[in-house]
C-alpha cells in the first residue's frame, strides 16, 4: 500500500483522529481510501463499533417490557441514550425525543400524523426547492389525502433560498413550514432561524430537516425554536437504522399516533384503545434497541472533540477545497452559495458525472454521483447531476489534493 502524506490540520489533530475510524485505514483497490462521501453516510469510530458488541453480548433484551436484569439494563441503556440525544440538542424535555428509523422516517411521521390532525382541503403546505426526496414526497402524500396544496420557495442560480418569495408565500393558508438546514446536494445553509422567526410570526410551525446539519453545525432546538427536527444517526457517526425526531410538547400532544401496536398504547380492549404518553405514543413495536443506544454513544464521541472545533475544522477544510477546485479550468460549482457547509457539487467540462465518478472511484476517491435525491434541484439547473464531494472533520487537505489530481486525471482521459 502505497503511504500519503497528511498535511497536518490546524484546529483538529486529524491524523489521530483518523485512527479511530478502521474503515478509513482500510484500502480500496490497494490504495489508502479516500472517502469523500459522508453526505451519503459516515464511517464509525471504534467506540460506536464496540458500543454495538457491547450491547448484544453484554445485555441484549428487549426494553420497557422486562423485570429481569438484563431488560432493565437494556431499557435504562436505551433511555439514557433518549437523555444524550435531548442534551445534544437542548431539548427542554427527553419525551420531546422520538427514536425512529432516521430522517425520512420521522419527516413521514410527522407529514402523517400532524397531516391528518391539522390539514384541511384549500390548506397550505410550505417547503423548498432543494428539498430532498424525504421531505417532498411525504408532504405531496399528505396533502393529496387531505386536499391541502404543496407550495415551493424557490431558489435562486446560486443555490440559494429566495427570501423574498418565501415572504410572499407565508399566508395565512400554510398550516407548516418543512425546509431543510443545509441541503444535501448544494451545501447550502439556510436562514432557518430567519425562516423559523418569520413562519412562527405568523402563527405557523416549522420543521427543519436536520439530515445534513447535525453532524455539522451546534444545533439548540431551544434557541432555534424549531417545532420539529429531524435527523440519522448514520450521518453522525452512528448506525443505520436510527433516528431522531424531536417535536414540541405541545405540538406532540396533539397528534395521532403514527403507527399502532406494542408499547404505544395504555390500554387495549376490542371496544377502544387508549394511547400511551410521550414519546412512546410515538414508538410502537420493538424498536432499534442497539441503534439508540449505540447512537448515544456516537453523540458521546462528537461531543468529546467538540461540535463547535469540528465546524471550524470542517469549514477551513471546505475553504481549501473550494479554492483548490475553483483552480480547475472547465469546472463549475453547482450551487455556490455565500454560506455553505458539508458538500461541494460540481461538473467539469461536458464529463458525465457517472463517468467522472468512476474514474475518480478507480483511484480509491469515493464521491457521490447524480441526483442526490434531489431531482427537482438538477431540473432547475438542467442537468442530469452532478458529483459531490461531501466532506466530513476526519477529510484531510491531502485528500482534497488527490481529489484534485484525480479531476485531472479524468479530464486528461475523457476532454
Ligand atoms: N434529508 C436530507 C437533507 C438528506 O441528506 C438525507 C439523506 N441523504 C435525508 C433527508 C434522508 O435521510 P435518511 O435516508 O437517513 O432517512
Amino acid at each position: 500500500m502505497t503511504k500519503r502524506a497528511v498535511i497536518p490540520d490546524p484546529v483538529l489533530d486529524i491524523e489521530q483522529i483518523r485512527k479511530d475510524f478502521p474503515l478509513l485505514q482500510t484500502p480500496v483497490y490497494g490504495k489508502p481510501l479516500v472517502y469523500l462521501d459522508n453526505a451519503a453516510t459516515t464511517q464509525k469510530p471504534q467506540v460506536v463499533l464496540e458500543s454495538l458488541y457491547n450491547y448484544y453480548t453484554r445485555y441484549n433484551s428487549n426494553v420497557h417490557r422486562g423485570v429481569h436484569f438484563l431488560s432493565q439494563q437494556a431499557t435504562e441503556a436505551y433511555e439514557q441514550a433518549r437523555k444524550k440525544v435531548a442534551g445534544f440538542i437542548n431539548a427542554r424535555h427527553e419525551h420531546e425525543i422520538i427514536f425512529t428509523k432516521g430522517t425520512t422516517n420521522s419527516i413521514n411521521l410527522v407529514a402523517s400524523s400532524f397531516g391528518k390532525k391539522f390539514l384541511q382541503p384549500g390548506d397550505e403546505v410550505l417547503i423548498s426547492a432543494m428539498e430532498h426526496h424525504s421531505n417532498i414526497v411525504p408532504w405531496q402524500m399528505i396533502c393529496e389525502e387531505r386536499g391541502a396544496a404543496l407550495k415551493v420557495i424557490p431558489i435562486n442560480e446560486q443555490g440559494e433560498l429566495r427570501m423574498e418569495a418565501f415572504d410572499e408565500l407565508l399566508t395565512g393558508k400554510v398550516k407548516i413550514v418543512a425546509v431543510t438546514y443545509i441541503s444535501n446536494s448544494l451545501g447550502t445553509v439556510n436562514p432557518i432561524a430567519e425562516i423559523i422567526n418569520k413562519a412562527h410570526a405568523a402563527g405557523i410551525p416549522v420543521l427543519i430537516d436536520g439530515a445534513q446539519a447535525i453532524q455539522h453545525v451546534p444545533i439548540d432546538v431551544r434557541e432555534l425554536d424549531a417545532d420539529f427536527f429531524a435527523f440519522s444517526g448514520h450521518k453522525i457517526y452512528g448506525p443505520t437504522g436510527v433516528g431522531i425526531l424531536y417535536g414540541k410538547e405541545e405540538w406532540l400532544n396533539e397528534m395521532p399516533p403514527y403507527e399502532g401496536g406494542g408499547d404505544m398504547i395504555k390500554n387495549v380492549t376490542f371496544a377502544k384503545t387508549t394511547y400511551n404518553e410521550l414519546p412512546f405514543k410515538f414508538e410502537a413495536g420493538t424498536p432499534d434497541i442497539a441503534g439508540g443506544i449505540v447512537l448515544g454513544t456516537a453523540l458521546d464521541y462528537v461531543q468529546q472533540i467538540g461540535i463547535t472545533a469540528i465546524r471550524r475544522a470542517e469549514e477551513e477544510l471546505i475553504q481549501y477545497a473550494y479554492n483548490r477546485l475553483s483552480a480547475i479550468s472547465s469546472l463549475r460549482f453547482i450551487g455556490d452559495a455565500g454560506h455553505r457547509s458539508g458538500a461541494i457539487s460540481f461538473l467539469v467540462g461536458d464529463i458525465h458525472p457517472f463517468d467522472m465518478g468512476e474514474i475518480l472511484d478507480k483511484q480509491s476517491i469515493a464521491v457521490r454521483t447524480g441526483h442526490h435525491c434531489t431531482q427537482p434541484v438538477m431540473d432547475f439547473f438542467n442537468i442530469p447531476g452532478t458529483v459531490r464531494a461531501s466532506f466530513a472533520f476526519y477529510n484531510t487537505r491531502s485528500e482534497v489534493d488527490l481529489l484534485v489530481e484525480g479531476i485531472e486525471k479524468a479530464k486528461r482521459m475523457l476532454m
